[in-house]
């Protein structure tokens, strides 16, 4: 995987997954432009990329809000003429059900995370067009395809996403663009640590977080950037609308993976 003379923007760079595949390109050679709305993580991961002898630049934009997506993109585009790859990381995490979630909560988690994967993507494309294709990944989560409680808009806004993946990959198949979603599962963020510090005892929200998964372990940042960056490469050529899971394994276990411990049917060998 190599993206020499590519242009890669990622969003929600500044921190975890985004930051992982902002490195993550910068270390195949892409010409990195590093979105978030938090300067100083931006700034930094574009100047750490620079200082590994890679070309970055922070752009401070609210992925929620049209008009800053619209300036970057033309920015982006006059600095480095065009754009091969998006890789949409930026989200926020929100906890409520569908009666204790204020509606502005509501609209807050889906302006970022469901406006935000729209905006990036409408004023990506036409550039893309113009390139004469690309690639677009939009992190979503396994919460696009199942629920946990408590959580209604950001369920609600993981699952539209999927939707919106695969209309882009349907609409824009033609101009040679791709555009897949890759679902996390419980990965080590920030993010992941500050909904767990809203637990009484956030140390056991962390243990459940490692038994989720059948490898028995949560996934790092790089383990979801490295599907990210795979996405956007020459070698997943074939790949487009697809929904790519990295969680090590949490969904396969029927039930979950207590309900399969507690026993379901013939002991282990
Ligand atoms: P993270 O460490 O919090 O990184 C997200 C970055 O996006 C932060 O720098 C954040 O800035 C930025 N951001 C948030 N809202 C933004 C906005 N409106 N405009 C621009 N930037 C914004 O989170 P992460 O865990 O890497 O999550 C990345 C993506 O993966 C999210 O879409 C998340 O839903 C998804 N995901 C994560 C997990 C997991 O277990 N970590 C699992 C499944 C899916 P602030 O720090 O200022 O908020």
């Amino acid at each position: 995987m190599n993206f020499t003379n590519k242009v890669a923007v990622v969003t929600g760079a500044g921190s975890g997954i985004g930051q992982a595949s902002a490195f993550g390109f910068a270390s195949r050679e892409a010409v990195v432009a590093v979105l978030d709305r938090d300067r100083e993580s931006g700034e930094a991961t574009a100047a750490h990329i620079r200082q590994q002898g890679g070309t970055a630049s922070f752009f401070a934009v609210d992925v929620s809000v049209p008009n800053e997506v619209k300036s970057a993109v033309e920015e982006i585009v006059s600095r480095f003429v065009g754009i091969d790859i998006l890789a949409h990381c930026a989200g926020i995490q929100s906890y409520g059900n569908a009666v204790s979630t204020t509606e502005e909560g509501w609209r807050k988690t889906l302006a970022v995370d469901l406006d935000g994967a729209f905006l990036v993507s409408k004023y990506v494309l036409p550039t893309m067009k113009k390139r004469g294709g690309g690639s677009i990944v939009i992190t979503g989560s396994t919460q696009s395809l199942v629920a946990h409680r408590n959580s209604a808009a950001y369920v609600t806004s993981k699952h539209a996403i999927v939707g919106l993946v695969r209309s882009i990959a349907l609409d824009f198949a033609a101009n040679n663009i791709r555009a897949n979603c890759v679902l996390p599962g419980a990965i080590d963020t920030p993010m992941l640590r500050w909904g767990a510090a809203r637990d009484p005892n956030p140390e056991r929200v962390i243990e459940a977080c490692h038994k989720l998964a059948l490898l028995g372990r949560m996934g790092t940042p790089e383990e979801v950037a490295n599907m990210i960056v795979f996405l956007s490469s020459d070698l997943a050529s074939y790949v487009t609308g697809a929904t790519v899971v990295v969680d090590g394994g949490q969904l396969v276990p029927c039930g979950g993976t207590a309900f399969q411990l507690i026993g379901t049917g013939a002991e282990p060998e």
